[in-house]
């Protein structure tokens, strides 16, 4: 629907029933006793029948080709409506000049008699001026309708048509309130009722309506420019400034009987205050406006210098960045580089001035596809780099972002060599206590057994003292023994060791029990314990320690007899395995000390022992992934632990450690 979506509403609408009251109202008037319906009181001369039927027609034919989608034969019956009506009019305007009676009024209507010396009933020329222009201009409006692609071309001439039956209406108007006969035809032709000249001034309302407000004369006034804002303020106040100027002569001249004379000497000096009024108020308006447009101007500009100036550091970051910043298109070629990517792009393999897709480990359309950042490395002889390959999919660019990572790659290399290092003189130190102990043991036997053979033999013939000191040698010799077992035993975890297997620690535990069978006997022992899981690991060594862990429950034991309890407590990833004992336990302050070679708490003669138990169980838990603790309490006895890490399985069904 081509009409609604540009009608003025506001225009449209009071024109047309405006146009409508008054036709309606000047044809009331012409029956008996009617008049005061037809000109105003009954002082002014009333429309003539003929421009109230037309102005009936004119509004009629605009409402249904307004509102409605005509039909082609509606168009066609509405065409010629106003065609004929147009033509009436504009053989009205032209009786003017001619003469003439070319309409045959005379014939179709008879005059209806004078009212204040004037004839009533006929169509003045200037009403027929005014009904050609609008009824042209309502043929127009009809006439678009059928030729859509000069749907604007008819709008603006049916605009301007409609402009003009204002003009025409509105001077007549005007000549009344100001009392100039001339201007509405009196003394030289039929006057133009006053009546009429209200109906043109609405009929061009509906038509400017009807016509849009995107055409002349609305789209001045309704436009978002400042000019309309303008227009719309003004053109309202002149129009109310010249009614009202034609009312205070009206009243003061009809009414008040002020001298014509004086009255225009006023009325000249009220309309200079008026136009003075006007021009100043416009002129700060103006003026005001633009004032008020240069400051958000300059605000603009000062805004736009100060969001330069950000861009321009913002522009300068990669630039200043020491590491390299790179963009490189997706065939390699380099649409930027810092100052710092000066040695990685030496260093990166181009040709024809693009990079290589053989630098990187991912070439860039894997790179752009997946979205995801890859980072690598790169050797620049001295320097080396680390690179964060990021793909802006969108643009199908690759940025790359540079770090210098000599220092980090230095410092590793450096401690991957002092490990050696110390793994070498670590496994030298091994050697060396394997080599002692084993070494040793040949000439320590020697010594021990001649002492013992001079013992037995010579007990009889030697003093008391002799056989004490005797004692003490081959005491002393045996310690010696026991200790470089121990020791060699402990240099042996690391030689002797056997690859991992799936150990289940039940068994282990039990095989461990029946070990130290005879201490358990011997020291009355209740030996309990929960299921324990299977690990991964060496079964002999998990052995040694449950051997080395209850032996030692039962050798620390307090009055009552020893209750020893092993459990094992699942956490993710490991297990602990735990030994409780109802012992003499430890003081805090030795519970670290305890795992370390050699060390013990207590004197030989109290407890006999080497002190290298618990550093042997604490080297085979670090050889399993795992760690040692003790939670114990003087007197209240000690909770060994150990942990081991849990095995898993792998998709196949095997069982790995984690
Ligand atoms: P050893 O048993 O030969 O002395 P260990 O390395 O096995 O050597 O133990 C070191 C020391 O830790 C022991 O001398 C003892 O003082 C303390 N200890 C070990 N187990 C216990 C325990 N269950 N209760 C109390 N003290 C213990």
């Amino acid at each position: 629907m081509i009409y609604s979506r540009s009608v003025c509403k506001r225009a449209f609408f009071p024109g047309i029933c405006g146009t409508l009251l008054i036709a309606v109202m000047g044809l009331l008037g012409y029956l008996p006793g009617m008049r005061i319906l037809g000109s105003i009181g009954g002082n002014y001369i009333p429309m003539a029948p003929s421009t109230a039927v037309s102005f009936i027609f004119l509004a009629l034919t605009l409402l249904y080709i307004t509102l409605r989608s005509p039909s082609k034969s509606g168009l066609i019956f509405s065409f010629m409506t106003a065609l004929i009506v147009t033509l009436f009019g504009g053989l009205e305007a032209l009786e003017y000049f001619t003469g003439t009676d070319l309409t045959f009024e005379d014939v179709l209507v008879p005059l209806a008699g004078h009212l204040n010396g004037v004839p009533i009933g006929r169509m003045s020329p200037l009403t027929g001026l005014g009904v050609f222009l609008s009824g042209f201009s309502v043929i127009l409006l009809v006439w678009r309708n059928r030729n859509t692609l000069r749907y604007d071309a008819f709008s603006r001439a049916a605009g301007w048509l409609g402009g003009l039956t204002f003009l025409v209406g509105f001077t007549a108007g005007l000549a009344y309130l100001y009392g100039h006969p001339l201007l509405y035809g009196r003394g030289i032709t039929v006057p133009i009722a006053l009546t009429s000249a209200l109906g043109l001034i609405m009929l061009s309302l509906a038509l400017f309506g009807a016509v849009g407000k995107t055409v002349f004369p609305l789209n001045i006034l309704m436009g978002t420019s400042t000019r309309c804002y303008l227009l719309r303020f003004i053109l309202p106040l002149a129009v109310t400034a010249v009614i009202a100027g034609g009312l205070t002569v009206l009243f003061a001249e009809k009414i008040a009987g002020v001298n014509p004379a004086l009255l225009s000497a006023l009325l000249i000096v009220a309309m200079t205050v008026f136009v003075g009024m006007l021009a100043t108020w416009i002129s700060r308006f103006v003026g005001g406006e633009i004032d008020r447009f240069q400051a958000t101007a300059e605000q603009a500009l000062k805004q736009q210098e100060e969001l330069n100036i950000e861009l321009n550091r913002l522009a300068k970051f990669p630039e200043q960045n020491p590491n390299p910043v790179l963009r490189l298109s997706a065939d390699g070629s380099v649409l930027y580089a810092n100052e710092s990517s000066r040695t990685l792009l030496l260093n990166l393999k181009q040709r024809d001035g693009k990079i290589l897709p053989d630098n990187f480990s991912v070439s860039f359309a894997e790179l752009l596809m997946s979205g995801n950042v890859s980072q690598q490395e790169v050797d620049c002889g001295e320097t080396t780099y680390t690179l964060a390959l990021a793909p802006l999919t969108d643009e199908g660019l690759v940025n790359i972002y540079g770090m210098d990572i000599t220092l980090r790659k230095k410092a590793e290399q450096q401690l991957a060599a002092t490990m050696e290092q110390l793994r070498a003189s670590n496994r030298d130190l091994e050697q060396f206590a394997y080599i002692a102990s084993h070494d040793l043991q040949e000439p320590l036997r020697m010594i021990a057994n001649y002492v013992q053979l001079i013992e037995r033999r010579y007990k009889d013939k030697l003093d008391q003292d002799a056989c004490d000191f005797i004692h003490y040698a081959v005491d002393g010799a045996v310690r010696m023994q026991q200790l470089i077992d121990s020791l060699l035993e402990y240099s042996r975890l690391q030689s002797r060791k056997k690859p991992f297997d799936s150990v289940d620690l039940n068994g282990v535990l039990k095989q461990a029990l029946h070990d130290i069978e005879r201490l358990i006997v011997e020291t009355d022992a209740r030996i309990t314990s929960d299921s324990l899981p299977e690990i991964l690991g060496d079964a002999v060594q998990l052995g040694q320690i449950f051997q080395n862990l209850i032996s030692n429950a039962l050798k620390f034991r307090g009055e009552a007899p020893p209750e020893v309890h092993i459990f094992a407590e699942e956490s993710s990833g490991y297990w602990k395995i735990s030994v409780r004992d109802n012992g003499i336990g430890i003081e805090p302050e030795h519970q670290d000390k305890i795992f370390k070679i050699f060390k013990r708490l207590h004197s030989r003669a109290d407890y006999p022992g080497t002190g290298i138990g618990l550093a042997v169980c604490k080297r085979i838990i670090e050889r399993h992934g795992g760690e040692t603790g003790v939670e114990s309490e003087a007197g209240k006895g000690s909770t060994f632990w150990f942990t081991l890490p849990k095995k898993e399985k792998d998709r196949h069904g095997r069982i790995q450690s984690n």
